[in-house]
């Protein structure tokens, strides 16, 4: 008999109507792939949260494994830079959208889309980083690519106790940035505080219409929610500052002027970590090696188990998650 895992599968009925199911599946279920691997760690991120209860259409074919991203071990290999008992990382890649994912005890995927898991770090480490954590590693390194380096003045982080804002916390004072931390939390000052935040402030400071313009108050900023927080960050971000944006937690428009842009020479640096080229990957992961405080990341993580991720999903797209979960396999 072949070996059987558990794996979360969502589903959709002839009237597009979606369900999901905990079942045993075994490897001759899964998609084709290069390399086959012992999923030790995952994690629920806002998109995961999108798939599972179906709030916007991140999956496109049904049935589907969610889970955009895992840690674990190399069961067994046809690609050349893999060989059973190597460490690895998946993010991305249309994984858990397009590709079985996360959510089950085996993946198969392209070899391709792997990279090394960093010397130092475990499965569990990893997915305490996770989708979220690497992008905001590339919201950084877009930042600092653009001159905004901590002697240009504070940098803003929106939707700071959430998994993609925490990590960016962190990894921004940790370099010696002033880092002002948005919040629509305030109970979770200390903890942002605790992360290496300067100052925290309410969401609803950034939550009304944008003016084409507004008083100065950093050189640049992350923004994870998107819609009237990114036009108001922008219209704050001062004369030839940055803002990477990568997230739609508020909302998907952006109601701005081109005014930032042309009067004050401001930047909008786009992120995205689904089809990041791998030489950006490994930056971003060698990056997070040396840059992130694993005792900060501890701190910043919940574990729970394969049962947990049902409920976590609905958690997260209902904004109740602080940092980031970990999922133990
Ligand atoms: P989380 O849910 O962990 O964090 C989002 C945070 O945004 C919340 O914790 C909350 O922070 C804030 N927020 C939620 N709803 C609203 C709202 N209506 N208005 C204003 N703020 C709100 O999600 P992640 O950190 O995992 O992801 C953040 C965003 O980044 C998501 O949109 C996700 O899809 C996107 N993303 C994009 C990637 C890319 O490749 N571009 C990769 C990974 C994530 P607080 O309570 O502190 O206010």
């Amino acid at each position: 008999m072949p070996e059987t895992f558990k794996a979360i599968l969502v589903s959709r009925d002839a009237e597009k109507k979606q369900s999901v199911a905990v079942t045993d599946l075994t490897e001759a279920d899964l998609m084709d792939g290069d390399v086959t691997i012992a999923v030790e760690a995952t994690t629920v991120n806002y998109k995961d949260g999108l798939a599972i209860t179906g709030k916007a259409p991140v999956i496109r074919r049904w049935p589907l494994i969610p889970g955009i991203d895992f840690a674990g071990t190399v069961v067994s290999s046809s690609h050349p830079d893999w060989r059973a008992g190597d460490k690895v990382i998946l993010n991305g890649w249309g994984v858990g959208e397009t590709h079985f994912g996360a959510y089950a005890g085996r993946a198969r995927v392209k070899g391709d889309w792997l990279v090394p898991l960093p010397q130092g770090m475990s499965p569990h480490d990893a997915m305490a980083v996770g989708t979220a954590g690497y992008t905001a590693m590339l919201c950084v390194m877009a930042l600092e690519r653009h001159g905004i380096l901590p002697d240009r003045g504070p940098v803003v982080v929106t939707g700071a106790a959430g998994g993609v804002g925490s990590v960016a916390v962190s990894i921004l004072s940790s370099l010696g940035y002033h880092v002002i931390a948005s919040t629509g939390r305030n109970a979770e000052s200390p903890y942002l505080i605790n992360l290496g935040a300067a100052e925290v402030i309410s969401r609803d400071e950034l939550a009304q219409p944008a003016k084409p313009l507004a008083k100065e108050r950093w050189a640049g900023g992350v923004d994870a929610v998107g819609s009237h927080t990114l036009a108001n960050v922008l219209s704050m971000t001062s004369y030839g500052g940055a803002v990477a944006a990568c997230g739609l937690a508020g909302g998907m428009d952006l109601p701005t002027s081109v005014a930032p842009f042309i009067l004050r020479g401001v930047s909008l640096l786009g992120i995205d970590s689904v089809m990041a080229p791998k030489a950006v990957r490994l930056e971003a992961w060698r990056r997070i090696g040396t840059d992130l405080d694993l005792q900060k990341l501890a701190s910043l993580s919940t574990t729970i188990g394969f049962d947990g991720i049902i409920d976590a999903a609905h958690d997260i797209v209902g904004g109740k998650i602080r940092g980031r979960i970990v999922v133990d396999m």
